[in-house]
Formats: C-alpha cells, sequence, structure tokens
C-alpha cells in the first residue's frame, strides 16, 4: 500500500494521509490561530503550584516579551535566544514571545552542567537567557565559562522567590502595563521554510481536554507535540518541572488529564504502579508512546490496566522536528510504529555499500526519510551535513527498519551512536571526553547496553595510562560530577588493555558492544 517504485530512488511509500498544507505565516501566529475560540479558558497550569494563565493572559504577555526583547535589548532576527526551563507554565510564553520578536530559540536541558549549557551557548551564539531564579547561579556560572556576560532573565516559580543580583525580572519583560505593541517591527524575511511540525491529528472531544505535560519542552517531542501544536488546538497544559510519582498522579486525577504524550519508561510507571489504576485516571483516553521503542506486551499489558484509553505510538527524531511515523487510529499492532504522515515519504536502504535505491516490503534497512518536517541541516557542520542526507533531500535516520504488506513500519534496531536513556540523548562522543580529560585515563569508548527501565544505560570501556590504577566507582564518580544525572555511566565501568579500532582509528562500538554488553 502507497509504494512507489522510481529508478532514481528503487521502493518509496508515501503517507495515507491527506498533504500538508504548510501556512505561511509565522509560528506565534499559527499557534494562536483559532485563539478567539477559547481565549478565556487556562492555556497551562502548573501540577505543583496551580499558578495558571489564560490564552488570553499567554498570548498578551508573550507579544510583550517580544516587544521588550526589541526595544530593551535591541534583539532581532537573526539572534538567537535560550531557554534554559523545568516545564513551567511561563515556557510558551518565552518561547512565542521570542519568536514573535523573530529571534530563533535554542532550548537548553535545566539540568544540565554549566559546562554542557556553556557548550550549547557557543554553539548556538546566544545573546539572550531565560531560566529560572533556582536555575540563576547556574546560568551565570555558564557565562563566566564563556567569558560573556549575557543578559539572563529569571522566572520566580514560587511565591517567596526573591531576584538574584544582577538578573532581568521575567515578570517586567512580559508586563502588560505601559507596553507599546505598535512598536513591535515583524521580521520581513519570514518564510514557510522556517518551520516546525506543528500539527498533528487529534480528534477533539467537543470540551477541553487536559494534557499532563512531564516530557520536557526543551526536547522536541515536548516542545512541538505537546507544547505548540495541543495549545494550537486549544488544549489545556498541566505542567510538572520533572518526573514525580505524586504530582504526576495529580495531574491525572485533580486535574483530568486526558492526553498523555509519553515515554515508555513512564507507560511502565503506569503498569507497576499500585495506586495508578483506571479509577485514578479517570479521563484518559488517549496514549501516545515515543522516542524510543517500547515493546508489544507492555503495551497490552498497559491496556489492560487502562482499557478505556487509545494506544498510539509515534516515532521520530530531533531531526525531523519530530513525527516521522505514527499509527494510525485503532491499529493493535503494537509492534509497528505506524505509517508516514501526511506529506511525508520515506524509503529502506541497504545497510551496506553506497546504493541508495530503497528496497520492498520485509527487507530491513537503514530507514531514510524526505518532507516538510526535515531539518534543513545542522548549523555549522557541513560535514555532519554531507553524511546525514542522500542527494534528494533524503535524510539518513540512523535507525533500522522495515515495512510489511500492509504498509506498517517497524523499529528494530539502531545503527547510529546514539544512546537513549528514559526518552533523552546520550552521545557517546561526549562522555568519552569528559573521560579523556581524567588525569589517569588513556582512552575510553562508550556504548549504550539494555536497562529494564530506562531503556538504556551508558557503559565506559577504559584504558588506563601506565602504571595508573583507578577503581570503577572512581571514574562513574568523576563523571556523574560533570554530566547531567541521565548520562551517568549507569551500566558500569570496564577495564581494558585497548579499544577496538579500525584502521582509521575509528571506534567499533558494534564490536565493543558484543564483546562487552553482559
Ligand atoms: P531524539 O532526537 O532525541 O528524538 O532521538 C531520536 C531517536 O530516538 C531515533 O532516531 C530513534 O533511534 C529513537 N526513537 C524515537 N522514537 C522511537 C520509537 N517509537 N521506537 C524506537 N526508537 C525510537
Amino acid at each position: 500500500k502507497f509504494l512507489h517504485y522510481s529508478a532514481e530512488d528503487g521502493y518509496y511509500k508515501t503517507s495515507p494521509f491527506d498533504p500538508v498544507i504548510v501556512p505561511n505565516v509565522p509560528l506565534h501566529e499559527y499557534v494562536w490561530r483559532d485563539f478567539k475560540k477559547w481565549e478565556r479558558s487556562t492555556a497551562t497550569v502548573c501540577v505543583i503550584t496551580d499558578r495558571q494563565y489564560t490564552f488570553a493572559q499567554m498570548r498578551d504577555a508573550s507579544a510583550a516579551f517580544a516587544v521588550r526583547l526589541q526595544t530593551k535589548f535591541k534583539l532581532h532576527k537573526p539572534d538567537v535566544l535560550a531557554i534554559c526551563l523545568p516545564n513551567i507554565p511561563e515556557f510558551p510564553i518565552a518561547t512565542l514571545g521570542a519568536i514573535e520578536a523573530g529571534l530563533t530559540v535554542t532550548t537548553v536541558n535545566p539540568v544540565y552542567t554549566p559546562d554542557e549549557i556553556a557548550r550549547q551557548l557557543t554553539f548556538s551564539g546566544a545573546k539572550f537567557l531565560v531560566g529560572t531564579v533556582s536555575g540563576f547561579a547556574t546560568l551565570s556560572q555558564a557565562c563566566k565559562l564563556l567569558g560573556k556576560q549575557l543578559p539572563i532573565a529569571v522566572i520566580r516559580t514560587s511565591a517567596g522567590e526573591s531576584l538574584p543580583e544582577g538578573a532581568i525580572d521575567f515578570s517586567e519583560l512580559t508586563s502588560t502595563q505601559n507596553v507599546r505593541y505598535e512598536d513591535l517591527v515583524s521580521p520581513k524575511d519570514a518564510s514557510a521554510d522556517d518551520m516546525v511540525q506543528a500539527s498533528l491529528p487529534l480528534n477533539l472531544m467537543g470540551r477541553q481536554d487536559t494534557l499532563p505535560s512531564v516530557l520536557p519542552f526543551f526536547h522536541i517531542y515536548g516542545l512541538t507535540v505537546v507544547m505548540l501544536s495541543k495549545l494550537g488546538q486549544g488544549c489545556r497544559l498541566a505542567t510538572m518541572p520533572c518526573f514525580k510519582p505524586d504530582d504526576f498522579m495529580r495531574s491525572l486525577d485533580k486535574y483530568q488529564g486526558s492526553i498523555l504524550n509519553l515515554v515508555p519508561p513512564i507507560a511502565l510507571f503506569m503498569i507497576n504502579h499500585p495506586k495508578m489504576t483506571q479509577e485514578t485516571a479517570p479521563h484518559l483516553r488517549v496514549v501516545m508512546s515515543g522516542a524510543a521503542p517500547i515493546g508489544q506486551h507492555d503495551v497490552e499489558r498497559f491496556l489492560h490496566k487502562f482499557p478505556k484509553a487509545a494506544f498510539k505510538q509515534g516515532y521520530g527524531m530531533t531531526e525531523t522536528s519530530p513525527v516521522a511515523l505514527l499509527t494510525q487510529d485503532g491499529n493493535k499492532i503494537y509492534a509497528s510504529t505506524g505509517v508516514l504522515p501526511g506529506s511525508t515519504e520515506a524509503k529502506i536502504v541497504p545497510l551496506e555499500g553506497n546504493d541508495a535505491k530503497g528496497v520492498g516490503p520485509r527487507t530491513t534497512g537503514e530507514l531514510c526519510v524526505r518532507g516538510p518536517q526535515v531539518m534543513s541541516g545542522y548549523l555549522n557542520n557541513e560535514e555532519a551535513n554531507q553524511v546525514t542526507f542522500y542527494p534528494g533531500n533524503w535524510l539518513r535516520s540512523g535507525d533500522v527498519a522495515f515495512y510489511d504488506e500492509d504498509g506498517l513500519f517497524y523499529i528494530t534496531d539502531r545503527m547510529k551512536e546514539l544512546i537513549k536513556v528514559k526518552g533523552f540523548q546520550v552521545p557517546p562522543a561526549e562522555l568519552e571526553a569528559v573521560l579523556r580529560d581524567h588525569p589517569k585515563i588513556l582512552e575510553a569508548a562508550v556504548f549504550g547496553i539494555p536497562h529494564e527501565l530506562n531503556g538504556e544505560a551508558p557503559r565506559a570501556i577504559v584504558v588506563l595510562r601506565e602504571g595508573e590504577k583507578a577503581s570503577a566507582e572512581e571514574i562513574s564518580a568523576y563523571v556523574a560530577e560533570r554530566v547531567a544525572h541521565y548520562k551517568k555511566l549507569e551500566g558500569g565501568v570496564i577495564f581494558v588493555d585497548e579499544v577496538p579500532k579500525n584502521p582509521t582509528g575509528k571506534i567499533l562500538r558494534r564490536e565493543l558492544k558484543e564483546k562487552f554488553s553482559d
């Protein structure tokens, strides 16, 4: 079904959905397109503090922020603004305000260390930061490492917090008092190429749906699938700064969560926790899992416990902003990640050799994707762009997949180096660089091993310098101090005499995986 052949591409698949019409408007205008219908409804509410904003308050605050970014801070397209926030109700205000001012947004994980933040600020060239009062010290430290004093606006996440010295008050920048909206200059060269995926099929029920928003908004899944697309559809986001069982359960019970985007470890939590039942999640009607593989049996166990919910799965990546596959309504084949969304094409290319021609059904190979949601490329990294795209704008996913005769896709393995822990990205090269900085370490290689709850866990193979001695605990602790918590070497440290490499010095990670995974 929806299978085609061309001399150039071999076999390739198209979407069973109608083509997507990409509106030629800036993102904030798209999100606010039906705003009048629900302007007095709650748009975001914090599950911890109950702090909330209506759609009208949110739109006015973000427009005020846009005006002040331009007039007070002289920021304009193509300047970059960094948002380093947990999921709080103000996240969309900062994001949509920056976009309305014509800026590019880079989202930073708030659990990052100052080193990790400094690296992202360097890559992105950010000129302005938004954070929380409690995150201010870390952001200041990151700026110090950079040797730049960037303006940092902070948000108070609880009533008693006072403004740290040197911080800018976010609430003043978003205040609707004395703001001159007519001063806002729209960027002239906004185009339909500056885009993200902001609309996904959702059957609305006629009353407002609530989304427990626990997936981080700084990651593409939380940012577009949850935050932007659902605000655009008038849903209420019940935000949680991090996953805590009691808060999560409150989002489903007291806050009446009805649509739930999750990652497999949260699905496992719901299956295993005795207090999580159909009765404690009485409004739940749609659940969508993504960001990492989920087992067929886990889905069956989930549906046994929550029989009223429809279960969907999506597959995607940051580079496809993010959805590249999703299951259709009524799908019962839970091992499949579904079909292509509208206007999207895919082919499966042999893993060996340089032939980029697509193969037919039930043949495994690398999944390649083409569509309007595919990124235009990596910033300032032509080398990566060269290897990531095949001619004709085909993005190589680095994932191994096949499709069956019914047109359903199955992801079977990952050929790229990326490790995924609870759906978060852990690039091995980053941990290897941290390990190599240790005075006793000569060489290191990192790969993922399977982990029952988190999906995968990073494991390190380490070669010590001659005459040195170290314990696995010492090395693990050294890494843990320098990286975000989910990048810790939970998979352990193994000492070896040599890291297997190919003649050009590339680490043979497959070989490592086979040899050292037990
Ligand atoms: P990220 O850019 O962080 O979203 O990571 C993208 C990667 O996550 C993909 O290339 C896959 O390896 C993995 N991934 C995402 N969704 C799924 C899924 N439904 N099943 C299996 N792997 C997935």
